[in-house]
Formats: structure tokens, sequence, C-alpha cells
């Protein structure tokens, strides 16, 4: 359920009327229900009733300021991926010791600022990562608290560059390799070892991966235990999928009695990074039609919305319902809706059922919260689009629209180009 509804006939935010909102900031924008996020996040926590847990939100997924702070007064934790997310996490005043770091590639840097934050965990993806963090915290005279990512080997069903948890991808280490790995960092000095962790992919539609996954980690979990290792966090990784179209996934509440079944009485706290499931039915992205053209074998939509906006479709060939904003065209068309990108694949949807819309007119795209604004680019040196977000009768511009000054900063002509 979520926040974006039709009355007589014109869709609203909670309960302000979209048309407005893009009369004042102008198109395109993400919008987000305020909430729908809140609800969202409830729901997703409320689940584990009874449970002790700690629901860390997968930073990526959405990472502006005012959704971060919104969970983090919700008694949120954080899931990061990089030293700039800790960075956005600590400004939206999140408690270090609810952060959790996950990523392959995690810098020198990177695990310098985590160290000296006092993050709860990092979530350790290879040997020599464990050496480095080691190492590091050495140098920092503070101890790592590291739990090991576990590559489980399950198949999350889902697209192949969402799936995170089979052997032929880059993500964790392998079950067998894994046990190597935590009695290599239980003789680590400056390594204290705390958890274990998985993350299978995203966009997960049924529960099954998720059991696999736990079962593997919890066999994982025995086997530490008879080698004098106990651990302490259960990190399940996010990866709960939403409707975009006609998916069916579990409700978070069928998701969290398998997960807690699985558990069997265990006095383990448990972790969850969801994203998308939390964000992603919260925002939608509002575009305005700029033109309509007519070609010989395609009818297009031309929308000042398009890939660098919301990369999705591109990538994944995802699914978006595109929505009028004034509903009163009962004629249809089927259209590709495209964007102003000088690419083939910029699109937003193609040979979609569509109101016959006019230049001008206002369109959404639903489902837009989670992947959407963080996957942005300044592809074809186009200003990042705004970012607003609506509670009850009011709506707040969270991230300014970016202007031409903003493409260029940073940017300088070389003194040697006077040479
Ligand atoms: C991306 C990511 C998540 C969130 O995934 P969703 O599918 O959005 O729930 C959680 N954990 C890790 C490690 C991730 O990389």
């Amino acid at each position: 359920m979520h926040h974006f509804l039709y009355r007589n006939n014109e869709l609203y935010c909670e309960d302000v009327p979209i048309r407005m909102i893009a009369e004042k900031v102008g198109t395109p924008f993400y919008l987000y229900s305020h909430a729908t996020l809140k609800r969202h996040f409830l729901i997703f926590n409320e689940a584990f009733e009874g449970i002790e847990r700690l629901v860390c939100f997968s930073a990526k997924a959405n990472t502006n300021l005012a959704v971060l702070k919104l969970f983090e007064s919700l008694g949120g934790g954080l899931d990061i991926v990089s030293g700039g997310e800790l960075y956005r996490g600590l400004k939206a005043g999140f408690s270090p010791d609810r952060i959790v770091y996950s990523g392959v590639g995690k810098r020198v840097d990177e695990i310098d600022y985590a160290l000296d934050a006092g993050i709860l965990m990092f979530n350790v993806e290879s040997l020599e990562e464990l050496e480095l963090i080691d190492k590091r915290a050495g140098l920092l005279k503070t101890k790592a608290p590291v739990s090991i990512r576990v590559n489980p080997d399950v198949d999350p069903k889902t697209h192949p560059y969402i799936s995170t948890g089979l052997k032929k991808n880059k993500f964790g280490i392998d079950t067998e390799t894994a046990i190597q790995a935590y009695r290599f960092a239980s003789k680590l000095e400056n390594i204290d070892v705390t958890g274990i962790d998985c993350h299978i992919g995203s966009q997960i539609t049924e529960a099954k991966p998720f059991m696999e996954a736990l079962e593997s980690l919890n066999a994982l979990i025995d086997e530490l235990k008879q080698m004098g290792i106990e651990i302490r966090y259960l990190d399940m990784g996010g990866g709960l999928g939403i409707t975009y179209n006609d998916e069916s996934p579990p409700h978070p509440r069928e998701y969290a009695r398998a997960i807690v079944a699985a558990l069997k009485g265990s006095h383990l706290k448990l972790i969850l990074e969801p994203g998308r499931v939390i964000v992603g039915n919260a925002g939608i992205l509002v575009t305005r039609v700029l033109y309509r053209k007519s070609g010989k074998v395609k009818e297009f939509v031309i929308a000042d919305a398009g890939m660098n906006d919301l990369m999705r479709p591109t990538l994944y060939d995802a699914f978006h319902a595109i929505e009028p904003v004034v509903a009163t065209e009962n004629k249809t068309i089927t259209a590709d809706v495209v964007g102003p990108i000088c690419e083939t694949g910029d699109f937003l949807a193609l040979d979609r059922k569509i109101p016959d819309v006019k230049k001008g007119d206002l369109l959404v795209v639903m489902s837009a919260g989670a992947y959407g604004f963080t996957m942005s680019s300044n592809y074809c040196s186009r200003p990042k689009a705004a970012e607003v977000m609506v509670k009850d009768n009011r709506f707040h511009v969270v991230k300014a629209r970016q202007n031409y000054e903003d493409l260029v900063v940073g940017e300088s002509i070389p003194p040697f180009f006077d040479d």
C-alpha cells in the first residue's frame, strides 16, 4: 500500500496534488511519501517483533538525507557500501553502532574512516580485506568488529545483475573457505569476530532462497561453535522484492515468519538490510511530456526524464508502471515512452498502453523510490532531478535540482595550456 492515489481523476501524493508540485518545482523530480516510507519501515521492523534485531536500511537504495533521517528516527540502523554512504549516515544522525559496512572493494581510507567512526561491524568479503582491516585497526589502536559475508551458492531467481549469492558472483566467501576465513580471523590480534552475514540478491519474490541461505549459515554457525568461535550477530542481508507489475513477493510478515522459524530459538541478534522493500513503492518519478511523434512502426512519447534520471529500465529491462497525473483521457495508445538522451536504450517503457497524452501533460513513473535517484547520472550534461518529500498536506524539496554551474564543479583548464 502506498499514498499515491487519485482524487477526482487527479493524482495526489498524500494530500498534495502532484500537478501543483510540478508547477512549483519543475520537472523531472522524484517524489517520496513520508507516510509510505514510515509505514513500510514500521511494517518490516514490527514483522520481527519479539526477536532481538536491528533493521539496517540499505543506503544505496535511497541515500537522501531526509529519507535516512526518517529511518534513523524510527530506530533503524544503516547498511552502507562506501565511505560516502558512511558520511551521509553520520550526517543523518545514525549512531555509528547502528551502522554495518558491506562491499567487496573497501578502500584503505574507507576502512580507516569506519574504524575511526566506530561502526557496529564490517561485513568482510575476502581474506585480503580481513588482513587489511586487521592491519589498519592495529595502526589505529582499536579492534575491528567483523562478520564474514558468506556466499551460500543459492539461486535467488532474479535478474542476473542483481543475483549476488551464486558461486560465480564476486560477492562473499564460499562456505568452505569461510571456515578458513573464520579460523584466520580468530587469530588476528585486532579483529573481533562478531557475526556472520549473507546477501543473496535483490528483488527476490519468494521465501525459499532466503531459507536455503539461512540453512547454509546455520550449518556454518554450528561448525564455528565446535571450533570455539562464538558469534553474536546473524545478518541476513536484504533482497526482499516488491510489486512493480504483477510480481507477488512474500509480505514482510511472511518473510519474517520464515526467518524466525529457521532461527530455532537461537540467541543471535538478527540484522536485516532491506532497501527496495522499504523505499521502492514509496517514491515516484514525475516527468512532463515534451513531444509526441509517430514513427513508421512505433508511436513515441518523448518525456523530459531519461535514462540518466532512472536507469533501471535500460540497465535491467525493469518494468515501471506509467500513469497520468490527470486521468481524464479515456483513449489509449501503445507507445514507447522515451527520454531525451542520445541512446536507443533511453526509455522508460516500451510498447506500453498508456492514455493518449499530449505535449505538456504530466506522467509519473511508479515504484521509483529505490535505485532511482541514487543511480542517476549527469550523462549528456543533464542536471540531476530534484527530490521532493510530501507529508500530509505539505511538501519540501529535500534535494534541489542541480543547475548548470553544479555540472562543472571541480573542473578546470590545466595551466600548461598557456605554455
Ligand atoms: C543492495 C544491498 C542490500 C539491499 O538490497 P535490497 O534488494 O534493496 O533489499 C542489502 N545488503 C547488501 C550487502 C546490499 O549490497
